[in-house]
């Protein structure tokens, strides 16, 4: 049996931490424990200083103040404090907009506001995964208090257009809550130009470490209000309290800044490794078809449907390799993928789609020998039992 080694090929799921991230980070686990929010003594201040170059660094990706970045433990955090801080805010208006590709933690969090009185509307996507802008306009209404969408989809890689959403959104005074955890870091993002009011990241998707996070809270023009979903100490200006996590925090803002200067280069390199999966593909017989939009996307994402083909069981047979079959979040409760069901496929079809996320970190040589494998075994599917009609029906 051939031995292969680890190749990791599942960056919308998460990221290792960069190098040069850890480096930053490991003082702040050692020398420099101190509490931020201690003012008596240097080392809180020095801990504090850490924490504001943070907050500046995440504010240049988000394009905004940073008086309007507060820091969570992830975007599952950032995306409930958002949606019910509005919620509890301002309960004079209880109707919301979103879609039906949104990551669970917003699609969860409407479900229990929903139990709270909120009337939760889902705008219709095409079959690229873009959020119908006509519908978006018929349906927003003077009690809308939020439209929640977001920026790049973690299955398909679909780049939604912001600005239209954010034009139509403040025109009708509603608030615009974006979703940004895949955009973050890898694509140019400004706020301000997509008047977005709300943005949650995760340092974890962008070479940062698990486990902190970001809210972008607009501060004029309008001024956002936002009921806090933790109370305590009153820390990050009251929005989230609890003693931050300082090595998180500073991880996080080196990873920022990594990105920021480095984001050219990431996705010339992302493009390249895509177009040398799909040209060895292309050399196949193999017939697949490329989900997404096919321009306007994230490059680090390729979603491809393989007819007729179990993916899954594919995968079982290269476990050294990680790739993902429909999202890992839906993984767990082995349903077929909520968003590849959204833009009209089936629940088969669902489960015969491979979702691969390219990283900063992965080589030309190994996606080129993942393409040759993965193609091979898909070829030897019939023999093997991998196909569909090997497998029983998918009910939900
Ligand atoms: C990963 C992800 C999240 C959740 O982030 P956590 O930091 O794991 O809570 C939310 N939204 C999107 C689009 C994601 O890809």
């Amino acid at each position: 049996m051939t031995e292969y080694t680890p190749i990791y090929l599942d960056h919308m799921a998460t990221t290792p931490i960069d190098p040069r991230v850890l480096d930053e980070m490991l003082p702040y686990m050692t020398l420099n424990f101190a509490n931020a929010a201690s003012k008596s003594h240097r080392a809180g201040q020095s801990a504090r200083d850490a924490v504001e170059r943070a907050r500046q660094r995440v504010a240049n990706l988000y394009g905004c103040e940073p008086l309007e970045v507060i820091f969570t433990s992830g975007a599952t955090e950032s995306n409930n404090l958002a949606l019910k801080g509005l919620a509890e805010s301002y309960p004079q208006k209880k109707h919301v907009l979103s879609s039906p590709i949104e990551h669970p933690s917003v699609l969860d969090t409407l479900d229990y506001l929903k139990t709270k009185g909120f009337q939760v509307e889902l705008l219709k996507v095409d079959t690229l995964g873009n959020v119908n802008l006509d519908h978006l306009k018929s349906a927003i209404r003077p009690e809308t208090l939020a439209v929640s969408i977001m920026a790049v989809n973690n299955e398909i890689g679909t780049l939604q257009d912001l600005e239209a959403i954010g034009q139509i959104t403040r025109s009708q005074q509603a608030f615009f809550h974006c979703d940004v955890t895949q955009m973050f870091g890898k694509l140019p993002l400004d706020v301000n130009r997509a008047q977005i009011d709300l943005a949650s990241c995760s340092a974890h998707k962008c070479h940062g470490p698990k486990g902190v996070g970001a809210l972008f809270i607009r501060r004029k023009h309008p001024r956002v209000r936002l009921a806090p979903q933790l109370h305590g100490g009153g820390h990050e200006r009251g929005y989230r309290s609890g003693t931050l996590n300082i090595p998180g925090v500073v991880g996080f803002g080196q990873a920022c800044n990594i990105a920021r200067s480095e984001m050219a280069k990431d996705e010339a390199h992302a493009r390249l490794l895509a177009k040398m999966f799909l040209n060895v593909w292309g050399q196949t017989t193999l017939d697949f078809e490329i989900l997404g939009h096919p321009i306007q996307r994230l490059p680090q994402n390729l979603n491809l449907h393989i007819p007729g083909v179990h993916i899954g069981k594919v995968l079982e047979a290269m476990p050294e390799v990680a790739l993902s079959v429909g999202s890992a979040c839906s993984a767990i409760k082995d349903r077929p993928s909520h968003v590849l069901r959204a833009i009209g496929k089936s629940f088969d079809e669902a489960r015969s789609c491979l979702r691969i996320g390219f990283g900063r970190f992965n080589s030309l040589d190994e996606v080129e020998s993942v393409a040759k494998r993965l193609a091979g075994l898909i070829q030897s599917a019939e023999e093997k039992g991998w196909t569909m009609q090997d497998s029983p029906h998918c009910e939900l």
